[in-house]
């Protein structure tokens, strides 16, 4: 398989997947690989609780209850994002989006841009695993939002709000499937195959 970075025009993605699928990992390595910004909600919304700005301090309490943070927040900080000039020729959005509103403002975002998605990657985990990775996670990393009970309420708030996007991206015929319970080198191999194919 040719791995260089010019092997696939697919260049602006989705990584989907529930809380401990491991996608923040994965679209670092896929985002280095293609030469696209990784660009992950969760890790801004994080940046700007550590600076305690604004946005930080409205974020934090939806983020330690396992919630979401709303829309027109989230929008507003991914449309500014996606107008950088490091995301022009490409991006890969991991954790966004996550609800069917979402999904309408990405979509104008792209129309605006006069782009849109070329894929969207989904990691296919079990559930009990992954609560089992994001305790373990919590301990190392230190994440507020990662006690067994926030985890089981985040694990929740996907299936009721993000699960559903999988749906209207497969209608779209954007999603590829990719088994997320094998090891990290063995899971970033498996995504290029599917970008490639
Ligand atoms: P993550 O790092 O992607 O697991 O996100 C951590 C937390 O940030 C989530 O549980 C939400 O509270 C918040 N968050 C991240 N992305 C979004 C999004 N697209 N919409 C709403 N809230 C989000």
């Amino acid at each position: 398989m040719n791995t260089s970075t010019t092997d696939t025009s697919a260049r602006r993605l989705l990584i989907v997947g529930p809380p401990g699928a491991g996608k923040g990992t994965q679209a670092v390595r896929i985002a280095e690989q293609l030469s696209i910004p990784a660009i992950s909600t969760g890790d801004i919304f994080r940046a700007n609780v550590s600076g305690q700005t604004e946005l930080g301090v409205l974020a934090k309490s939806y983020m330690d209850s396992g919630e979401y943070v709303p829309d027109s927040v989230t929008n507003d900080m991914v449309r500014s994002r996606l107008a950088e000039d490091d995301a022009q020729g490409g991006f890969l959005l991991d954790g966004y989006p996550r609800t069917l509103d979402q999904v309408e403002a990405l979509d104008s975002m792209l129309s605006e841009l006069e782009t849109s998605l070329d894929a969207v990657l989904l990691l296919v985990v079990e559930t009990e695993e992954v609560v089992g990775r994001l305790v373990e996670r919590g301990k190392e990393q230190g994440r507020s939002d990662d006690t067994e009970e926030t985890i089981r309420k985040r694990l929740d708030v996907y299936a009721e709000q993000t699960a559903p996007l999988i749906d209207v991206y497969e209608k779209r015929g954007l999603v590829r499937r990719v088994d997320g319970m094998a090891s990290i080198d063995e899971v970033t191999a498996a995504l290029r195959e599917a970008l490639a194919g």
